[in-house]
């Protein structure tokens, strides 16, 4: 899904001589077009594909109603001292730094010129910034695919159109807010900045920006469809081959209750457990959460995520079933070996299991 920022009588941005909802429009088509051309197997959808407004809710609601799989924003940006350039691209989340929420704020800023805006957003003022708490809550499942697709844009920004890197940042962007996939927005450059806008204006800058995101695309795609063949590729053994992995030689014995609790508690630590991750976030999920409740969910903390798993099989093939009964309310949650505390490679478990 390629979102062109903006749209008919909202101009975006402005700079001395462009206005934001062309230029993006234009990166947009290039990059679908860039898509289109190599990746045939892609559906590319637009959210826009002339000089039309659109509100921000219903952005999303295209992208969801299409059930894509990965939504991308596109934006340029503008700094009131005119010094300010280069690329950066954001994942929906709460901000860490007064730029990042000023992004957000001028980015949110236009449902003003929607109708009803205090009731589509839910009382959200886009200008206040008690307003954005509501990002700290959002669990954002798809945080760690995004935040993914994110940076493999600013690499090639940075390696291959040669743009000033800003980074890979998190604010509360109202456009991502109601997105159900991975969801990026993408500022491209500053309008405000007499080179970048001249870059962005021409021909040439608009071919560098769209490629760079057409190869992390690219990218992104290999890194999630060899992710999901992985899995794939274990089912089928499972049932073709019959020796391999069945449940016999792939299961390890749980531990009963006639078992003393000393044995139980060696056995127990020394195991692979397999689970199912529902969630990953930068910031904990409340312990009065109901997920907590309905699902028993267990925390793990890593070094930069907050991952949250639920179920707790000793047999592969029980904990794919189970994720199969997940995936109505979790679409994206995937199997994670555990030992002890420890998240360790599926690869290496299924090894030690077998
Ligand atoms: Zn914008």
């Amino acid at each position: 899904m390629i979102d062109a920022g903006h749209g008919g009588k909202d101009s975006g941005t402005r700079g001395k001589h462009a206005m934001e909802k062309d230029i993006v429009l234009d990166i947009s088509l290039k990059l679908g077009k860039y898509i289109k051309d190599n990746i045939p197997d892609v559906a590319v959808i637009y959210t826009r594909t002339t000089d039309v407004f659109l509100p921000l809710h219903e952005r999303a609601e295209i992208a969801n109603k299409n059930h894509a799989d990965l939504f991308i924003s596109i934006h340029a940006n503008a700094d009131p001292k005119g010094q300010a350039h280069g690329t950066e691209t954001f994942a929906m989340g709460l901000h860490k730094t007064q730029g990042n929420l000023d992004v957000a704020k001028k980015e949110n800023s236009v449902i003003l010129l929607e109708e009803d805006y205090r009731t589509t957003y839910e009382g959200f003022d886009p200008h206040s910034v008690e307003s954005y708490i509501m990002f700290e809550l959002v669990q954002n499942i798809h945080l760690e695919q995004s935040l993914s697709f994110a940076s493999f844009v600013q690499d090639q920004f940075r390696e291959r159109a040669q743009r000033r890197d800003r980074g890979v940042k998190q604010a509360g962007f109202l456009v991502l807010w109601r997105t159900t996939m991975p969801s990026v927005l993408i500022e491209t450059g500053f309008l405000s900045h007499n080179n970048e806008e001249q870059y962005l204006i021409s021909d040439q800058g608009q071919d560098y920006i769209a490629s760079a995101i057409y190869r992390a695309f690219k990218e992104y795609k290999l890194a999630v469809e060899s992710k999901s063949q992985y899995d794939v590729e274990f089912a089928e053994k499972d049932t073709s081959t019959g020796n391999y992995h069945t449940e016999n030689t792939f299961t390890y014995q749980k531990p009963t209750n006639q078992s003393p609790p000393s044995a139980v508690k060696a056995l127990a630590n020394d195991s692979v457990i397999f689970r199912v991750q529902v969630v990953s976030a930068s910031s904990p999920i409340p312990r009065d959460n109901p997920l907590y409740n309905e699902y028993n969910l267990i925390e793990i903390k890593t070094k930069n995520y907050y991952k949250y798993a639920i179920g707790e099989k000793y047999s592969y093939h029980e904990i794919k079933e189970y994720s199969k009964s997940l995936r109505n309310k979790f679409p994206d949650a995937f199997i994670i070996a555990m030992k002890g505390n420890e998240i360790i490679p599926l690869q290496e478990a299924l090894k030690k299991v077998n």
